[in-house]
């Protein structure tokens, strides 16, 4: 993924004035194949626009996605479809993303002739062998989405991604609306998948206690940009931007007194900052380490910390 921006434009019309919202502003970064990068964020930062963005369902405004080094923007017709097949996505809400009037049989049939991949027995074979995959019964093919508990249906929702047989799946908050009784057999059947069918993750998160454990690499975003990028472990023992601690602290703990003394300290960051400014370093307002001028001023670039480690703050660490 190279310098990705998406931005959107709304009101324009006689009397609003154009308001340009930059989702994604400027992100850049590589995922090995076979590893998975968590990316979070709190909601609104730009990450799932970035994960349609990367499979394909919203354009890019400018920036380039490549895929084992092939530039997706620049592949026409039967090359651009196949390279497409190899990205798929999970999405957060099992719900609303499978369509009530379809059977799942059909749910997962579309795909595979979209690809132009199976038809007929040989699609229902797949499919059944999909449905395996996720624990989900062959007789699930004839019945509907409102047939099954959001964790089945959660369950439909990466056999359809799976049946492609991609190699890189971007699964976007794939168990935050589920009971969290449910969660963890999901997160568990997402990492079975990955080794069976050697599959590279792009996992996104709105907290960093759901991808501590799945994660290889972790990307914090804020507002639209990268602020951190580290290895799993890196990032959870020394996390360099001021952002990145404050999610860190907001993991709820068990123990009362430690969680009282969170609060106190995570509404205090809230609290806008008095000197902050429209420009600067977009996470001023709220940094309790912010450090005026130059911190309302000057955006700071995504830089090395450390190896492996980048930070976009004037003062890390
Ligand atoms: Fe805080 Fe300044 Fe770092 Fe931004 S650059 S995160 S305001 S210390
Ligand atoms: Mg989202």
């Amino acid at each position: 993924v190279t310098a990705i921006r998406r931005h959107f434009v709304s009101g324009g019309g006689l009397l609003a004035r154009r308001k340009v919202t930059r989702a994604v502003d400027d992100v850049s970064f590589g995922i090995a194949a076979g590893e998975t990068l968590g990316l979070v964020g709190e909601s609104g930062s730009g990450k799932s626009t970035l994960g349609r963005v990367i499979v394909g369902l919203l354009a890019a405004t400018s920036g380039q996605v490549a895929i084992a080094g092939q530039a997706v923007g620049g592949a026409r017709g039967g090359a651009r479809r196949a390279l497409w097949r190899r990205v798929q996505m999970v999405f957060q809400d099992p719900y609303s993303s499978l369509n009530p009037r379809l059977t799942v049989r059909d749910t997962l049939a579309e795909p595979l002739r979209n690809f132009g991949i199976a038809r007929g027995a040989d699609a229902d074979r797949r499919i059944r062998e999909a449905l395996d995959a996720c624990g989900l019964p062959a007789s699930a093919m004839t019945r509907h989405p409102r047939e099954f508990s959001g964790g089945q249906r959660q369950r439909i929702g990466i056999a359809r991604a799976l049946i492609v047989r991609p190699d890189f799946i971007v699964a976007d908050e794939p168990v935050s609306a589920l009971d969290v009784s449910i969660q963890a057999q999901i997160i568990n059947l997402l990492q079975d998948l990955k080794a069976a069918f050697g599959l590279t993750y792009l996992f996104i998160a709105h907290d960093l206690a759901v991808v501590r454990h799945v994660s290889d690499r972790v990307a914090v975003m804020y507002r639209g940009k990268l602020v951190e990028t580290a290895s799993a472990e890196m990032l959870y023992a020394r996390p360099a931007h001021p952002y990145t601690q404050l999610l860190l602290r907001s993991v709820p703990m068990p123990d009362p007194r430690a969680e009282a003394e969170r609060r106190k300290r995570t509404a205090a960051s809230e609290i806008a900052h008095p000197q902050a400014t429209a420009g600067g370093c977009p996470f001023h307002a709220r940094c309790p380490k912010a450090r005026f001028p130059l911190c309302g001023e000057q955006a700071p670039p995504l830089a090395a910390h450390a190896s492996g480690h980048r930070v976009a703050c004037h003062f890390p660490g």
